[in-house]
């Protein structure tokens, strides 16, 4: 479930403010095309009434994919100014999240702080480039009668290792760092163009190599045996007014640019 809230939108060339409505909380999983339009960096895009050019809308926004484990906040260009506060805030209402959320948060990374929407979208294209080779292993994978291991994604991100690893245990429950290893060295025997796990082999070949955390559904368990279905994202509560408390005090007028906006994390008017 993603979320509008309302905002008076400030054309940069000077022309009269509008009021307009902008995403404030989107779930890249449940609204795809959201995520989309990201990609194509046209999330909150604004077309002015009054002179017809595009422009960004002043607002920040939350981005949550739970089974990615991608939580991201993203600040309009303008905060970078005064990164430092917007990153204590972001922090502070990190921390609220957790506490009235609790176990439900299914994310252990820490979240990331973008400004503008840059960020984000390279986020999700690299996502989205590692996910294509990723179905081919799994294609492999399975002709070869192969287990799959799910990596932390979080983990995965920050080593850049694929999310997927090809896994040669049995349906036997704990996977070990030799059962991965023997997994990647077949299926690079079966297809050598995967490079991306070409690199990871030989980092787990290397003398620190170790197994990497499993995705969190599998932390008690195993690998999927012999192929495996997907993991399914679990519930998430659907409550975006928690994520963000009220900001106590007033800034100074000179902070006040990125101070509206603030507005529209906090009301959820609209909804997809
Ligand atoms: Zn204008």
């Amino acid at each position: 479930m993603s979320f509008k809230g309302e905002v008076e939108a400030r054309c940069p060339h000077g022309c009269q403010p509008f009021e307009t409505e902008v995403w404030s909380f989107i779930r890249g999983d449940a609204s795809p095309e959201l995520r989309a339009s990201l990609l194509a960096r046209e999330c909150n895009l604004l077309l002015c009434p009054g002179c017809d050019k595009p422009f960004y809308a002043e607002a920040p926004y939350v981005y949550l994919e739970p089974a990615a484990e991608i939580l991201a906040f993203v600040f309009p260009e303008s905060c970078k100014k005064q990164a430092a506060r917007w990153r204590k805030k972001m922090r502070e209402d990190f921390l609220a999240m957790r506490k009235a959320l609790g176990a439900q948060l299914p994310l252990d990374a820490e979240p990331v702080v973008f400004f503008g929407p840059e960020g984000l979208s390279e986020l999700l294209e690299a996502e989205d480039f590692h996910r294509e080779e990723t179905d081919v292993m799994e294609c492999v994978a399975k002709g070869l009668g192969l287990g799959l291991y799910r990596v932390s994604p979080s983990y995965a991100r920050k080593e850049r290792m694929p999310a997927v690893l090809p896994c040669a245990a049995g349906p036997r429950g704990r996977v070990t760092l030799d059962d991965i290893r023997a997994g990647l060295a077949r299926l690079l025997e079966a297809n050598d163009a995967l490079g991306a796990f070409r690199d990871c082999l030989r980092k787990l070949e290397g003398k620190a190599g170790r197994l990497p955390p499993p995705a969190k559904a599998l932390a008690e368990g195993a690998a999927d045996a012999g192929g495996g279905t997907r993991r399914q994202g679990r519930p998430f509560p659907e409550e975006p007014d928690v994520l963000l408390s009220p900001e106590g005090g007033s800034g100074s007028p000179a902070e006040s640019a990125c101070e509206p906006s603030d507005r529209g994390l906090r009301t959820s008017d609209g909804e997809e």
